[in-house]
């Protein structure tokens, strides 16, 4: 079964879903993690309904990160900005599918992070309307 996983996080990794940049966005956010090397950035497009429209990610670093950004952006697109703001960290581990060793979870959670900043942005930029 984990091998299964393990192919899945390879194929999103050569083949990333949704990437690239989006230059009408509605909020973004970004993570870097330096003991890797991992880089992530989040566009997010939420339309009227607060619903995502639209998401990409922009980044580079071990296979892990970017499997994990490209999965990131197929579960949240048509997802509410509520259902955004409450996913977990155990989301993000379903979502992989394998045991990730201690030391790989900064990679794991980056796409995560870098999400989560793009949401306290965009709360923030709300308050100060
Ligand atoms: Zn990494």
């Amino acid at each position: 079964m984990e091998e299964l996983y393990k192919e899945n996080i390879l194929n999103h990794y050569r083949n990333p879903h949704n990437k690239g940049e989006l230059l009408s966005f509605t909020f973004m956010g970004e993570g870097k993690n330096a003991s890797c090397g991992d880089e992530i950035f989040f566009y997010v497009k939420l339309d009227n309904d607060e619903k995502v429209e639209d998401v990409k990610f922009f980044g580079n670093g071990c296979a892990i990160s970017q499997a994990s950004a490209s999965m990131l952006t197929d579960k949240i697109i048509g997802l509410e900005f509520s259902q955004i703001k409450s996913l977990t960290p155990g989301d993000i581990y379903n979502m992989l599918g394998i045991k990730i060793s201690q030391g790989r979870v900064n990679c794991a959670l980056l796409s995560y992070e870098a999400l989560n900043r793009g949401v306290k942005n965009f709360e923030l930029s709300k308050n100060e309307k």
